[in-house]
């Protein structure tokens, strides 16, 4: 398995933001996997389980522990009309694969820059759907065991997954549909994405989780905040709820604006919940 040490974690994230990690390793396969995790967990040693990384702020002060890494963890196959995939699998190769092979319903999704993995545990959504509509079971690593179950306790950008408990592998049941079609709504997403969202800067997409009954990227639009900078962070002046990294900017720049954000939200009556996920 690969493995290195001391490494640098702005290459492992789409934020491009954070120090240095302990190590970080690249399990092959499912039993790698489980075995470093089991590993860690009876060391009592520190890890993170890292997907692609585009929805985490990692801090300038680095992670003191161990990185686990799902970027080898890519099979996907078809079983009895349903697409099984690990942990790892890009959710834009998943969406290629659902149009290659004709299913059709999670081209909403297609843009998402995460894995499967990342978007189960956020139940990853976009344009009205959500990844939930299409999970039929899946395998999880819980206090050493592999379990496997049909989840129903997903909600808004919170996937089934309880504390300390990771994803595996995930069964995707999806209805058939033409090729065509399906590459053409792809299509169409990906320029409504590209249309509203700051995709040439790094950035954690959503900074903001959407309110019961409001839309934290709509208020801070109307609050004027857009284009406000701290060092090599900024809110976003082509979408409100994402913030980006202009030019080399610190993990502390950002929080920095997160809690601006935050404090000034309070004190109108709003409760803005994170989406982003900060490593510490
Ligand atoms: C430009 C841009 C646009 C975006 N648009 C959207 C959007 O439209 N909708 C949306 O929902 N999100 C969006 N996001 C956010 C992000 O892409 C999604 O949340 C994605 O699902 C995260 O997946 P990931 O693999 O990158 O997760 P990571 O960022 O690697 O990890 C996120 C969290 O999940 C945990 N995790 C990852 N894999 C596992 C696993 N196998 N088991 C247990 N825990 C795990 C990590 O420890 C971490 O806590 C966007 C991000 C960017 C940068």
């Amino acid at each position: 398995m690969l493995r290195k040490y001391g490494v640098s974690l702005k290459k492992y994230c789409s934020f491009k933001i954070g120090g240095r990690a302990k190590s970080i390793c690249f399990p092959n396969n499912e039993k790698e996997f489980v075995k470093e995790i089991t590993r860690c967990q009876n060391k009592g040693e520190k890890f993170c389980i890292l997907g692609n990384g585009s929805n985490v702020l990692f801090l300038d002060r680095g992670f003191a522990g161990k990185i686990i890494s799902t970027r080898l963890l890519n099979k996907i196959y078809l079983q009895n009309d349903e697409i099984c995939c690990e942990a790892g699998v890009n959710l834009n190769f998943l969406c290629k694969y659902c149009a290659e092979k004709g299913f059709i319903g999670i081209e909403n999704l297609f843009g998402i820059p995460g894995t499967v993995g990342g978007a189960v545990v956020m139940n990853a959504g976009a344009y009205g759907c959500e990844i939930c509509q299409f999970v039929k079971k899946i395998k999880i690593l819980k206090d050493r065991e592999i379990i496997e179950k049909s989840p129903t306790n997903f909600s808004y950008r919170k996937g089934p997954l309880g504390k300390d408990e990771i994803l595996l592998s995930a069964t995707f049941s999806l209805e058939k549909g033409i090729k065509q079609d399906i590459l053409a709504s792809q299509k169409l997403i990906m320029e409504k994405r590209k249309s509203s969202q700051p995709y040439g800067l790094p950035s954690a997409g959503s900074v903001f989780k959407r309110g019961k009954d409001f839309f934290p990227a709509k208020l801070i639009d109307e609050w004027g905040f857009k284009g406000l900078k701290k060092g090599g962070a900024m809110i976003s002046n082509k979408h409100a709820g994402f913030i980006v990294n202009f030019d080399k900017a610190k993990s502390d720049d950002v929080l920095y604006l997160i809690n601006f954000v935050e404090t000034y939200a309070k004190e109108k009556g709003y409760n803005f919940e994170r989406e982003i996920i900060v490593v510490k």
